[in-house]
């Protein structure tokens, strides 16, 4: 009995402090003093909740409210210490990189560290030692990132914002800065592999010889069936897995689990006419617009014709204004890779009233490699196909097309549930490997583009799963405020953060609310707008409110 009852007391205790090990992202402000950036003095109105009266205001309310979700969802006694600066990253009129962040250093064989004589990113290596390893005395930063200061300008994806809301209604031609911090600081976290992407030869990072890592030792290449760290794995072979699309897949169990979850049924590219070419056709995904479905691929395959000029010298490859459109208006249009960029070709063909548009490689090779590119003006799906299968379309058109559902496969999976990551075929150094597919349907936020579908405030679908399998504990306790237990997940499996977002908005609540009339009515306005989406329930909405109460007091 005497046994029984210490064991309760144990639990109990360890139920304590478990709550309390949420982990605390700091902001280290690179922007401080400059008037730039996160310092920015210009005067603002608030927008899509964000009570910030200044661009610096209100980018700094975005950047801690990510920190506070991801503070909510991963374990750590030690503090995660997060610079964050607006700079000019690489930029043309019509691309440009939106963030860039990764670990400010790596560690291993700590003390406390899971696996021996690999490396451990620095917030999770922090987490795992249970003390601030801090290698760099001058250089506090476990975290780096920076974000784009020039988004908009002319010469830098020219007629896009930041959208600087926290409730994810990002009008159109917006960025959702919530979304790419998130992202951003994911990278940081550990959605990183440190291996050379072009070479596939590990890191040699302390002279010690090449070393793998705890992000590394989860790809797999589903091909020759080994694992990164297998040694039959090589250099060579994993360079050629990073840009073979399909083959790079994640192989950690917890990922792999909660696929099911997440990613919509798996689905089929298909002609069902004319007969003679009836079938399933191969196809690489688009990174902007909507992902082509059953819903919005359906329908006819026209040809789309435009200028032979110094822009594009053929008819067919769509870099100038179609000049058929009363031929492809309503209807998916193909058209030739090749001189411009697939989202010039994507825009011609929705200014003509094409529905969607169909690539055909203008190189012989299969599978057809993704449609790359990125501008949130384009509102129509796109998917490619190979030479060959675009020269049968083109001998038989019009073709009609759909797309067919798969009862059991994933769509972003390969045929044994493993979670595929990014491997174009030309190599992007900061993108390849150390991202989700542009494949999986919906869109994860750590893909390699902006995808406006995500809602990170309240959903990092399978971020938190990676994290468990590079090592991570997570929070699968309810949300607290203080120590008032609202009832509310903070993580559900499958990535929904719903009490994330709870302690996240006491906080901003907290700090943004010039009295407690002012607090409660913040945490109203909250509760009502969670039952509204449907992801609480009224009872929690109730206990929201309670903690709310029992908070003011002293
Ligand atoms: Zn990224």
């Amino acid at each position: 009995m005497r046994k029984h009852l210490l064991a309760c007391a144990l639990a109990f205790g360890s139920a304590f402090a478990f709550n309390a090990s949420a982990a605390q992202l700091v902001l280290l402000n690179g922007d401080t003093g400059t008037g730039l950036g996160l310092d920015d003095p210009t005067a603002v109105a608030p927008v899509g909740l964000n009570p910030g009266t200044t661009l610096g205001q209100q980018r700094q309310i975005v950047y801690r409210f990510a920190m506070d979700l991801w503070g909510s969802v991963l374990k750590s006694d030690v503090p995660i210490k997060v610079g964050a600066s607006f700079q000019r990253l690489s930029c043309t009129a019509t691309g440009a990189t939106l963030g860039s962040a990764g670990a400010n250093w790596i560690d291993r064989d700590f003390p406390g560290a899971p696996r021996p004589g690999i490396w451990y990113h620095s917030a999770l290596a922090d987490s795992l030692a249970g003390v601030d390893l801090d290698p760099i005395p001058d250089d506090p930063a476990d975290i780096v990132s920076r974000f784009n200061g020039d988004l908009g300008k002319p010469d830098c994806l020219a007629g896009t914002t930041w959208y600087y809301g926290l409730d994810g209604k990002t009008p159109a031609g917006a960025i959702n800065f919530l979304n790419v911090v998130m992202h951003e600081i994911g990278h940081g976290l550990g959605f990183q592999g440190f291996l050379d992407k072009s070479t596939g030869q590990f890191g040699d990072f302390d002279g010690t010889g090449p070393r793998s890592d705890t992000y590394t030792q989860n790809a797999y290449d589903n091909v020759l069936n080994i694992g990164f760290n297998d040694p039959a794995s090589t250099p060579a072979q994993r360079a050629e897995v990073m840009r073979t699309s399909g083959r790079l897949v994640w192989s950690g169990q917890r990922v792999k689990n909660e696929a099911a979850l997440v990613l919509d049924n798996r689905q089929y590219f298909t002609v069902t006419a004319p007969a003679a070419i009836a079938g399933r056709y191969l196809y690489g995904t688009a990174s902007f617009g909507p992902v082509a479905s059953p819903a919005n691929f359906t329908g006819q395959v026209v040809l789309g014709v435009d200028e032979a000029n110094a822009s594009g010298p053929t008819t067919g490859d769509a870099c100038t204004p179609l000049t058929n459109a009363a031929a492809v208006a309503g209807k998916f249009v193909l058209v030739d890779r090749g001189t411009c960029g697939f989202v010039v070709k994507a825009a011609n063909v929705q200014a003509a009233g094409g529905i969607g548009m169909v690539v055909a490689d203008n190189v012989a090779g299969s599978p057809p490699p993704d449609l790359g590119g990125s501008d949130p003006n384009i509102t129509i799906p796109a998917l490619r196909i190979t030479l060959a299968d675009g020269n049968t379309f083109k001998a038989n058109l019009p073709v009609s097309v759909t797309f067919q559902v798969d009862p059991v496969l994933l769509q972003g999976a390969d045929d044994t549930g493993r979670v595929r990551l990014y491997a174009p075929s030309v190599v992007a150094p900061g993108s390849t490997f150390s991202h989700y597919d542009t494949a999986l349907s919906p869109n994860a936020l750590q893909e390699p583009f902006d995808t406006p579908t995500v809602q990170a405030q309240y959903n990092v679908d399978l971020s938190p799963a990676l994290y468990r399998d590079i090592g991570w504990k997570v929070n699968t306790g309810d949300a607290r405020i203080g120590k008032c237990n609202t009832t509310v997940d903070v993580l559900e499996p499958g990535g929904f953060i719903v009490g994330a977002n709870v302690q996240a908005w006491n906080n901003l609540c907290k700090t943004s609310a010039k009295n407690p009339g002012k607090y409660v009515q913040c945490m109203v306005d909250l509760q009502q707008r969670l039952r509204a989406a449907k992801l609480i329930q009224p009872l929690q909405g109730a206990a929201i409110l309670v903690c709310t109460a029992t908070n003011l007091r002293p």
